[in-house]
């Protein structure tokens, strides 16, 4: 195969060209959490913001129903994997409309569109020379007599000794583990320990296609980490890629009996199948899939950044082989955090989507939020008070007040909008402001797309309090009427250009301005157009949030935290009934316990903590003092401690453990010290907790 290089860069958008905007397919196997919305948000900003700009795009997902994650826990539930795939699917297909999430069309990597378009391109990958056999080792359980592909097996990681999973060490060093890898592998289904066998699989030769990956990263457009991360891969030298595995549930490898394809492999086709759905609906008059993918279609992925490797190296790859049109961009998310720290779905530390909206929030709350707090490759955190803190600034007190206040002067003063031109001044803004918009869509950034329109409201409450238009009542109606004809002006481009991020309460104030249609079909034209002469009384576009409301919310967040950390306490408990009982050592020389009794509130003086070793040191001369990084959850504490011959300094990063939080500061060795560690005995046994209590959480 030939690879082209075309140096010149592509057409800004709008093109001529079909856009196709896809996200990152949700796994079919859990509740979706606020974090997760972060991509279908901004696909979904991203594909309505092109649409505004007069683009033909299809926004296409589906659910991933195939995969070890979703057998290993169908098996767990003791149900047949499809149908626990298709529950789930179920699930977000119903979820995603509730936050405006507006899929053209949403299907599934099961069905048949999938499969037939997956056996296509695995064939032209043969007919290609593109894929090849070769034995490797792969876990088996010998007592069940069954291969443990995956997610089948746990053991230790090989390069960083943490606990992992077969496929990646999803709690050490995060790197992906290639079939065979995994030291000490036991199966997660039986519990047995697992031998290697020698088995027959299917390789495609990406190692060939390292010239073409090359010049395809040059053309590559979105956010910068899609390009660098698998840069650097590229120059590490590529690897052939595995893509069949030992397993019942997936598409069978065809001609194959025991093998099924990778799921990396059919996964990604669905955003081909689920446009071809699309067309079979709508028609290829009005979108036409083959033109978009086996012709000149503009294809932009909306990702999270951990398959930015999928997306950049092994898609693109294939795509080539078999003759598709290449991706024209890669949008990576950033990671999200809640209150600085993982979201976690085991325990319970969450928002959850369903309940962002049992809690009677509007969806475009959340998706400002999520579109606009920082740069899309950036992680994000998300706290109650920082949603508070974006919805009262920025959507009430600048989107919502201008238009109110705009709409509700022109409704009293003038029965709606007065007659006059617009200013040249407010015309050029409106224009700028577009120019805003249409430039975050060529940055791939659904951060400018929202931030276009809330700079343009902004302007609007500094121009109607310079023009001061309830002075100019009565003295000079002509200029009154002038103002606030501006003012009118600007709440409808709010309407039109504030419609990818915040489409349900655009659509309201579009309402509002008595406009015909839908401002879901208009493009950003629109917003220079002239509004209705009659406008009713307006209503608030947003409601402020309280700091009660925040307050509740925080406290149903971390009673829910506890009760789950207590629940799974409580399954340890019963885990160590069946436990050797520990050695308690020589019990003999033990010091009496201490007859001087303490009252209670003497104890709660103590502060004590729970907290994480998230660092640790070696101090230069001491012998045996290490110097400590302590997370407990409300800050990062410093402390010295005496374990540098006691324990392996290295291994402490990770480990729980108990602090006195309130001893006084001391200095050790010219290091300071805050706090203090608590530890058992001669060997310092570190105290640690056997739940999973929040860091910070108090001892008591
Ligand atoms: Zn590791």
């Amino acid at each position: 195969m030939s690879s082209e290089h075309t140096d010149e860069s592509r057409e800004a958008f709008p093109t001529d060209a079909p856009a196709v905007v896809t996200c990152g397919l949700p796994y079919a196997n859990g509740d979706l959490h606020i974090g997760h919305l972060r991509t279908y948000v901004g696909g979904d900003v991203y594909s309505r913001a092109l649409e505004s700009l007069g683009q033909r795009t299809a926004f296409v997902c589906g659910s991933d129903m195939h995969g070890t994650p979703i057998a290993v826990q169908a098996i767990e539930e003791d149900i047949d994997p499809e149908a626990f795939a298709l529950e789930w699917h179920e699930q977000y297909e119903e979820t995603f409309p509730k936050f405006d999430v507006d899929f053209d069309n949403y299907g599934h990597t099961h069905d048949d569109a999938n499969r037939e378009l997956t056996y296509e391109i695995v064939e032209r990958l043969e007919e290609e020379g593109y894929v090849y056999e070769k034995d490797i080792k792969v876990a088996w359980d010998p007592v069940d007599e069954q291969p443990l592909p995956d997610r089948y097996v746990e053991g230790t990681c090989p390069y960083c000794g943490a606990h992992a999973r077969g496929d990646e060490c999803d709690e050490g060093c995060g790197r992906h583990l290639e079939p065979g890898e995994i030291e000490d592998p036991v199966s997660t289904i039986s519990g047995n320990p697992a031998e290697y066998r020698d088995r027959t699989h299917k390789f495609f030769r990406v190692s060939e296609l390292a010239d073409y990956l090359d010049g395809f990263l040059d053309r590559l457009e979105g956010t910068s980490n899609a390009r660098n991360q698998p840069r650097q891969w590229l120059e590490d030298g590529l690897q052939d890629w595995c893509i069949t595995r030992d397993l019942d549930w997936g598409f069978d490898y065809p001609g194959e009996e025991d093998l099924v394809l990778y799921v990396w492999v059919d996964a990604p086709i669905e955003y081909v199948a689920s446009t071809k759905q699309y067309t079979d609906r709508v028609g290829a008059d009005e979108y036409d899939w083959e033109e978009a993918w086996r012709e000149d279609g503009d294809i932009v992925h909306v990702i999270g950044r951990d398959i930015i490797q999928h997306h950049t190296i092994f898609w693109p790859a294939m795509l080539h082989v078999a003759g598709f049109q290449e991706p024209r961009a890669v949008m990576a998310s950033g990671f999200m955090t809640l209150d600085g720290k993982g979201f976690s779905t085991s325990r319970d530390r969450a928002v959850w989507a369903r309940e962002y909206l049992d809690e009677g929030f509007h969806p475009d709350l959340l998706r400002y939020y999520l579109a606009t707090n920082g740069g899309f490759q950036q992680d994000v955190d998300f706290s109650w008070e920082k949603f508070r803190d974006r919805v009262n600034n920025e959507l009430v007190g600048t989107v919502g007040n201008f238009v109110y206040r705009s709409l509700l002067f022109a409704h009293r003063n003038f029965e709606g909008t007065p007659e006059a031109e617009v200013s040249e001044e407010v015309e050029a803004r409106i224009g700028e402001a577009i120019d805003d918009f249409r430039a975050g869509v060529n940055d791939y950034s659904v951060r400018e797309v929202g931030t276009a329109t809330v700079e343009l409201a902004r302007f609007g409450n500094e121009y109607i309090q310079r023009e001061e238009p309830w002075n100019l009542l009565g003295e000079d109606d002509e200029a009154a009427a002038q103002v606030i004809r501006d003012c009118v002006q600007i709440a409808k481009a709010v309407a039109v250009l504030f419609e990818p991020v915040a489409p349900g309460t655009s659509e309201e104030l579009w309402g509002q301005l008595n406009e015909d249609g839908s401002v879901h079909d208009v493009t950003t034209d629109a917003a220079l157009a002239a509004p209705p002469r009659d406008i009713g009384a307006p209503d608030e576009l947003y409601e402020k949030i309280e700091d009660e409301r925040v307050e509740e919310l925080n406290e149903k967040l971390e009673s829910r935290v506890a009760e789950a950390a207590a629940a799974a306490d409580d399954g340890a408990g019963t885990e160590t009934d069946d436990a050797e009982p520990d050695d308690g050592g020589d019990v003999t020389d033990l010091p009496p316990v201490s007859e001087d009794r303490i009252g209670f509130e003497e104890f709660q003086e103590l502060d004590l903590r729970v907290g994480e070793i998230v660092d640790a040191v070696g101090i230069e001369g001491a012998d045996e003092l290490v110097k400590l990084t302590v997370d407990i959850g409300v800050e990062e504490r410093q402390i010295v401690a005496g374990l540098k011959q006691l324990h392996d300094v290295e291994s402490l990063p990770g480990t729980r453990v108990v602090i006195v939080a309130n001893l006084e500061k001391a200095e050790l060795f010219g290091v300071e010290s805050n706090g203090m560690v608590l530890a058992a005995g001669e060997d310092a046994d570190l105290l640690t907790t056997h739940g999973d209590a929040p860091l910070g959480t108090k001892v008591r």
